[in-house]
């Protein structure tokens, strides 16, 4: 035990750096969680995100081990993973998704369409990316992402 607790404080907290802007990292100490659950919302992708989003919680990769899961209620989420472009249909669902967070709240991009509008930014249907509505927390590019870099991304605000 006594060895257990030299080495805590010889190496005090051993967490990642949290690389992200300052309004963010104000916002992920608020919810001062190690734990996160996120409410999913596809704003009109291609399903390509999906596909890798379904990967990052199979078996294989296995997001939950870090604690982090998706909820079907933006009521019981800490934040909303957002994925595609937002279509005209999709933009009274997102920000109502968005008001009914608890605050303080994160917002994770996922994709470039979700990021900036990638390859359908100039579809008729598009009616801006969801940082055009609200402060985006973590933008995680690639069209798609890989889950590895999906679950590295989001491990820099749940690892806390
Ligand atoms: S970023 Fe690429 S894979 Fe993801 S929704 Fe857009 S076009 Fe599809």
């Amino acid at each position: 035990m006594q060895q257990l607790l030299r080495r805590i404080i010889r190496l005090g907290k051993v967490t990642e750096e949290l690389d992200l802007p300052e309004k963010a990292i104000s916002t992920v100490n608020a919810l001062s969680t190690g734990s996160i659950k996120l409410r999913h919302v596809d704003c009109g992708s291609c399903n390509g995100c999906e596909v890798e989003l379904s990967m990052c919680f199979s078996p294989i990769y296995d997001l939950e081990r870090f604690g982090v899961s998706l909820t079907a209620s933006p009521r019981h989420a800490d934040g909303l993973l957002v994925t595609g472009i937002v279509a005209m249909n999709m933009k009274g669902p997102l920000i109502d998704a968005y008001r009914a967070v608890p605050s303080p709240k994160v917002v994770i991009a996922v994709g470039d369409c979700a990021c900036d509008g990638g390859s359908f930014s100039e579809s008729y249907a598009h009616a801006g990316s969801c940082g055009d509505y609200f402060d985006i927390t973590l933008k995680i590019p690639g069209c798609p992402p890989e889950p590895s870099d999906i679950i590295r991304a989001i491990r820099r605000i749940s690892a806390r």
